[in-house]
């Protein structure tokens, strides 16, 4: 009987690395997809705020440029003052060069905005960067080890199976069958410790006489709450 409580015990454990390897099957595909999520955001941020920043370089252009004409034309008209005839087209040259002046200053105003625009740009590009760089760095640390794991994982789960199958040979197969539903229906645990004299699985105090019957591992025995196989642990397994 020993023996075949010794064999429960290291199915059970079979089916918590199992168990845990299933887990990583659902989380590493995530961690994969998160790392590369992070690299595709990341791009896309930085080409943003290239783009605003090529805005505000186009803007900038096209004010210089308005404010180079301004100019040229108020160097002509000043020139032209020079040959004007009557004081009402010399009133009308000047009220226009000074519309100019104005217009140049306002430029200029907006020029200035543009320049806080263009530094604070300039900035926000770098730290895109920056971001860009760690992210394409954690993406290069982790990735290749990411889809190796996640290659291997059917592998060495179907390992540890073909293990836990073999032990299940060398059991009566009414509680091979017992101990494979209650893996499938209870929470991946079949097989349950005896711990600070209640059920490891559901906590359930147990009867003295139940103790007794654990210690002298001479028949099988199961939770009276979770229905689950009761034992006392092995030292080890
Ligand atoms: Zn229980």
């Amino acid at each position: 009987m020993e023996e075949l409580l010794r064999t429960l015990a290291r199915m059970q454990r079979l089916d918590d690395q199992i168990g845990s390897l299933k887990l990583l099957q659902q989380e590493l595909p995530k961690e994969l997809n998160d790392i590369i999520g992070h690299v595709e955001q990341a791009t896309a941020n930085l080409l943003n705020s290239e783009t605003d920043r090529a805005e505000i370089a186009k803007k900038q252009r096209a004010l210089e440029s308005d404010i180079k004409q301004h100019n040229e034309s108020i160097k002509k008209y000043a020139t032209q003052l020079s040959e004007i005839k009557t004081n009402k087209e010399y009133k009308a040259l000047n009220s226009e060069i000074a519309y100019l002046k104005d217009k140049i200053s306002e430029l200029e105003s907006q020029e200035l905005l543009l320049m806080d625009s263009e530094a604070e740009s300039k900035k926000q590009v770098e730290r895109d960067k920056g971001e860009l760089d760690e992210a394409e760095k954690a993406k290069r640390a982790r990735e290749g080890e990411l889809r190796d794991k996640i290659a291997s994982l059917d592998a060495e789960i179907e390992n540890l199976r073909a293990e836990r199958n073999k032990l299940a040979h060398t059991l009566p197969q009414n509680l091979v069958k017992q101990y494979g539903n209650m893996i499938k229906n209870k929470n991946n645990c079949a097989v349950v410790y005896e711990t600070n004299g209640a059920c490891g699985g559901c906590g359930f105090v147990i009867r003295p006489q139940i103790r007794i019957e654990l210690q002298l591992r001479s028949k099988l025995n199961y939770c009276e709450s979770c229905g689950r196989i009761l034992m006392e642990r092995f030292d080890d397994i």
